[in-house]
């Protein structure tokens, strides 16, 4: 590993002043039994060859870098790369940090995964997860977001899911954590909490950083191996900020290498409007971490809005406002209208369709080329475009 991954966050669950873990009492002990268990097994020789095996013979990784002729050729500028997680079992990112979760409750001696999801791509991993380990599995879900994301609930419980309906308040993701907390804190003995990001208290925003850091590692060799460089400018879009942090570790102590957060600027830059923390938030706590958020006039986490429902976060990985404060990382917004642009570009000019989530990162790309003639972007491609084509196409249409 790198130096920057080796010297952050600290033991304690730091980056700098964004992280640690504010938890109700009886909760610590069983952060306290996961940092342990994950320190264990992080350098035991038995657990590295289990996930190598997953990820090769269940995931299908490694995943391949696609060079986007196409889109290159109509941006002008910039030779424009992509980082193919869309093509991970289950169509994206997710499973590079839920199969590890599976595995090490596996290694506690937990029978049973716990967690919220939002559209329901987390806990449709989760649940795949949970699956191949032969664990029982328990997704909370707002009855709003059950409704809008119907065909991932009938996948959750397809693979033998529990999919717990939560009707308080507005119904949707904020609701769907504090249940399934609520839940984990009666059965934290046999249930591990599964977060579905690098968010929430320590040590998950480094847990799943390291889960992640695959995509970059790869990406590095891979792109090395491709053009006999290193990129230019690497770039992905931020929600929680896993994908994200998974491609930049892999070039984060490489300072050439620019590093490009995308943020989901909605329809406008008014509060309520958009999802883009890094860009608009101040520092602030939520769901037991020190991080950079959206905050209403009251100081409540504030209404958020993207065309990407994965992205529809008030907050952002405590990772991620470091990054930024040491100016590692520099943050920026793409806005639904050119996000859905890119969506039908890289559909119609390169044969891929991007989950709405990912063509923000495709958008950023686009917008930028044009301005760094003979250099290189590389993207990461976080995820595949099939649960949005319905969505896509009966509200926009198909496109110019
Ligand atoms: C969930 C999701 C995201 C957002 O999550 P991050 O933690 O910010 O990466 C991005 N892309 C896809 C395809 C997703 O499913």
């Amino acid at each position: 590993m790198k130096p920057y991954l080796k010297t952050t966050p600290t033991r304690d669950g730091f980056f700098g002043d964004y992280g640690g873990a504010m938890l109700p009492p009886p909760l610590v002990p069983h952060f306290e039994e996961i940092a342990a268990a994950y320190d264990e097994i992080s350098n035991s020789a038995d657990y590295i060859r289990d996930l190598r095996y997953i990820r090769k013979h269940f995931q299908g990784r490694p995943t391949p870098i696609s060079y986007f002729k196409n889109l290159s050729k109509l941006c002008g500028g910039a030779q424009i790369y992509a980082k193919r997680e869309d093509l991970n079992h289950t169509g994206a990112h997710k499973l590079n940090h839920c199969m590890a979760e599976g595995l090490l409750a596996k290694h506690m001696g937990k029978t049973k995964l716990i967690a919220e999801t939002g559209a329901g791509q987390h806990g449709v991993a989760l649940a795949t997860a949970a699956a191949y380990f032969g664990m029982e599995c328990e997704i909370h879900m707002g009855e709003v977001d059950m409704a809008k994301e119907a065909p991932n609930v009938v996948r959750m419980k397809l693979l033998g899911a529990t999919v717990v309906p939560v009707g308080e308040g507005a119904k949707t993701l904020k609701e769907a954590v504090d249940s399934a907390f609520g839940s984990y804190m009666g059965q934290a003995d046999k249930a591990l909490f599964g977060i579905g990001s690098v968010v929430g208290p320590h040590p998950f925003p480094k847990m799943v950083r390291d889960f992640q850091t695959i995509v970059g590692l790869e990406a590095r060799e891979q792109f090395f191996e491709m053009t006999g460089n290193l990129p230019d400018i690497v770039t992905a879009c931020v929600g929680g900020g896993s994908n994200a942090m998974g491609l930049f570790s892999g070039f984060i102590d490489d300072e050439a290498v620019a590093l490009v957060g995308v943020e989901p600027g909605g329809t406008s830059s008014k509060l309520g409007e958009h999802a883009a923390t890094m860009t608009y938030g101040q520092d602030g706590d939520i769901h037991g971490f020190h991080t950079k958020l959206l905050l209403d006039e009251a100081g409540e986490p504030a209404p958020v809005n993207t065309i990407a429902s994965g992205l529809d976060y008030p907050g952002v990985g405590p990772e991620h406002a470091h990054l930024q404060k040491i100016g590692r990382v520099d943050y920026t917004v793409a806005d639904d209208k050119e996000t859905l642009k890119a969506f039908y570009e890289l559909s119609r000019r390169e044969g891929i369709i991007p989950a709405l989530e990912s063509a923000h990162a495709v958008a950023y790309a686009m917008r930028e080329a044009p301005n760094h003639p003979g250099k290189t972007i590389l993207l990461n491609l976080s995820g595949r475009g099939d649960k949005d084509i319905d969505f896509v196409a009966e509200t926009y249409g198909f496109g110019e």
